[in-house]
């Protein structure tokens, strides 16, 4: 925590945990992605997430992902015709910690997203959530809802 941004409280539903932990599954050997809407509130996400998007990691590599440009256009208008955002996404470690590597903190593009990652290097998978700002990491803790989420 380097206090120059506040992680929020990530509120995920086990459905949508659930969602995101097999797409990461599927996608193996490669690392998937997708994202995650939200409501912001004066451009920060306020942690909660309303709707899961997988989708096609581009680069279709075990090392790197980018996501799908038209599956964030669908994803971001989705989320927009219910009053939210986009407010992060996700992606799979396949052999390594869910930990940002120093490839995530280079291309991270929006400061006010919730950056998740999934590892598939243990027989059970670990989720992990951070902030990623200006080459600081900031975790951001996890709590699973068992009611949460709007359509989960
Ligand atoms: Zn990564």
């Amino acid at each position: 925590m380097t206090g120059r941004f506040a992680p929020p409280l990530v509120r995920l539903s086990v459905p949508q945990w659930q969602r995101i932990v097999a797409h990461c599954y599927h996608g193996l050997p490669d690392e998937a992605c997708g994202l995650l809407a939200g409501p912001m509130v004066a451009g920060e996400p306020t942690g909660l997430i309303t709707e899961v998007y997988p989708a096609r990691n581009t680069d279709a590599s075990a090392r790197t992902y980018t996501v799908d440009g038209k599956d964030f256009l669908r994803a971001s208008r989705d989320a927009e015709d219910r009053g939210e955002e986009i407010v992060g996404v996700w992606h799979s470690h396949t052999h390594t910690d869910p930990y940002p590597s120093p490839t995530d903190v280079e291309r991270a593009v929006d400061p006010a997203w919730i950056y998740v990652i999934v590892s598939l290097r243990d027989e059970a998978p670990m989720l992990r959530a951070f902030r990623l700002r200006a080459g600081a990491v900031a975790e951001c803790r996890v709590v699973l809802e068992a009611g949460a989420g709007r359509r989960a």
